[in-house]
């Protein structure tokens, strides 16, 4: 079948056999919640608006990842009105949110249509840009001084094209100029029905700063909603950036790193944009903040802490929000859901004028989608994987706790500067020290918290073991969350603290997790010290290997039933 002259890639079997068996639902709250009932009128009506909002910023995403995702997403729609092929087709593109991406476990990318490509520009760059024609193009543009057009070209907020023999580059504001003054529109009625000041203050801010094509703008609102605490209402834009795979790449050319220096340009990858609404649960967000209180002395309990500065433990005022959130809507580059889906997020990032000016952080909790765990499954996997002994310690309610060390861990050890000159190896980087700060420290916290008792400590371990280093599939390098876990799950193996006896069942050994894990963390930090791309590329082929046991565990995971489609159901 084809949909406006693009091929359909699956038969209408194929696609009943990836929604009805390889798809899990993540439920977002209806208006039947509690949450939303106990709302005033007038806030229910802001929420009307802020979901038109982030409906409008799923297109944008769209537009930025793929140049067919909105021809192909509008004839689908067209053709699902008579076809229940086409209406599965939309089905499975809503699941991955555009024409093609990876699901986190085959090694061929899931493609709606057969002519989909995968861009490692996206729709950033014009598609038929190879990487070696780009720095020839920026070069050349170097010479004819164009300065200030390579500037832009390298910034995160431009679409970039063809110009003749070169490159342009037009900001998000202009080239989504129709889309950006409708999403301000729907934040100003938002602003003008919202109860809360603070909350209307920064929508506002938001607003303004997709109407004008000025970076500080976007650095005032974010500096507004970061410190956002008290507020009922939860809005964010995401910006992040790890999907643009282009731009990076100046710095593995030697004339361009002189041609950058020389000018002192800044190179930024190109934000994709994320939308969630959403509804604080005050009970739990209490809970997450007492973790807040810990930071501060985590700071100083950091490896080689004397070496660098930790931004955003700043010493009487720590400019982190926390909320935990009920989720309403998720769009764009949040349901972009290749591989996994976001529980927790800290924004901005550190490419972000913000951070860099001294603004704090929000990180923002995602209850419906923790809650969405597939329990009968997980069930087997003990029963095949797991000594009986460990059950108990594999708790559910538990994983939070090492969610939360792993956001704050971003806060914690050397600044951006370290992170990105690790070029393409800073993200892996990045979220294997999150994840290590956040095991290395429980033990640190249990010395100032009641809550955390030995036996609380030891579920914490093992529902982090089996809930996270299990790994479905080899990851590719371009997952850094899986590539760190496995990072991980080798280091405690070697280091004995994990092993599988004859009948091929785990192990833990819980009295020497800790101080593997604070060593771990060590030659973490040791890697971004060093500033090295060489050094981190040593560190990950040393440690991300795919061993016998990785290859058990993923068979096991496969006999199980993967389900790598994420299907978002929301209510309003
Ligand atoms: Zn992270």
């Amino acid at each position: 079948m084809k949909i406006d002259g693009y091929e359909l890639n699956y038969s209408e079997e194929e696609l009943d056999v990836m929604l009805n068996q390889q798809t899990r639902p993540v439920e977002l709250i209806s208006k039947d919640f509690e949450g939303y009932k106990n709302l005033s009128e007038n806030d229910k009506k802001a929420i009307e608006h802020l979901v038109n909002a982030a409906n409008i910023i799923n297109d944008v995403a769209l537009e930025q990842d793929n140049p067919l995702n909105l021809k192909i997403k509008e004839g689908l729609e067209r053709a699902s009105l008579r076809s229940s092929h086409a209406e599965k087709a939309l089905d499975l593109f809503h699941c991955i949110n555009g024409v093609i991406g990876f699901n986190g476990i085959d090694r061929e990318p899931v493609r709606i249509v057969k002519e989909a490509a995968l861009l490692p520009g996206r729709n950033f760059y014009p598609d038929d840009l190879s990487v070696e024609e780009f720095h020839r193009i920026l070069l050349t543009m170097g010479e004819r001084g164009e300065i200030d057009e390579i500037r832009k070209i390298l910034s995160s907020r431009t679409m970039v094209r063809r110009a003749g023999d070169v490159l342009k580059a037009i900001d998000y504001t202009e080239y989504f100029s129709e889309a950006f003054s409708e999403i301000a529109n729907e934040l100003e009625a938002a602003a003008y029905y919202c109860t809360e000041s603070e909350f209307k203050e920064y929508l506002g801010w938001q607003a303004q700063a997709l109407l004008q094509n000025n970076p500080d703008m976007d650095m005032l609102a974010d500096k507004h909603w970061a410190k956002l605490q008290d507020t009922c209402l939860e809005f964010t834009i995401s910006r992040e950036n790890y999907e643009d795979e282009i731009t990076g790449t100046v710095f593995d050319n030697p004339e361009i790193i002189k041609l950058l220096g020389k000018y002192n340009i800044k190179v930024v990858a190109k934000d994709t944009l994320g939308c969630r609404v959403g509804i604080v649960n005050r009970e739990e967000t209490e809970k997450i903040l007492l973790s807040k209180k810990m930071l501060p002395e985590l700071a100083k309990w950091m490896p080689y802490n004397n070496y660098y500065t930790q931004s955003s433990v700043a010493e009487e005022d720590l400019k982190q929000s926390m909320v935990d959130v009920d989720l309403i809507a998720l769009t764009g580059d949040y349901a972009m859901c290749r591989g996994g889906i976001t529980a927790a997020q800290n924004l901005p990032n550190n490419d972000k004028i913000a951070v860099q000016t001294g603004g704090g952080r929000r990180n923002v909790y995602h209850r419906q989608v923790r809650f969405s765990r597939d329990e009968e499954r997980y069930k087997k996997l003990l029963e095949q994987l797991v000594d009986p002994a460990l059950h108990p310690y594999v708790d559910k309610s538990k994983v939070i706790v090492f969610v939360i060390g792993h956001e704050n861990g971003h806060s914690l050890g050397p600044g951006s500067d370290y992170q990105n000159s690790l070029g393409m190896y800073k993200h892996i980087i990045e979220e294997h020290k999150a994840n290590v700060v956040s095991i290395a420290s429980i033990a640190e916290a249990a010395k100032k918290r009641a809550d955390f008792d030995r036996e609380t400590l030891r579920k914490i371990y093992a529902s982090w073991i089996v809930g996270n280093l299990f790994l479905r599939a080899k990851p590719m390098l371009s997952q850094p969350h899986r590539v760190a876990d496995l990072i991980e799950f080798n280091y405690l193996l070697e280091s004995k603290a994990l092993w599988f006896d004859d009948r091929k069942k785990l192990h833990i050994d819980f009295d020497i997790i800790n101080m593997c894990m604070y060593k771990l963390l060590e030659k973490t930090i040791e890697v971004q010290l060093s500033k090295s791309v060489e050094a981190a590329s040593e560190f990950i082929n040393r440690w991300a290997t795919w061993g016998e046991w990785s290859r058990h565990i993923a068979e096991i995971q496969k006999s199980l039933g993967v389900k790598p489609y994420i299907k978002i159901i929301s209510h309003f």
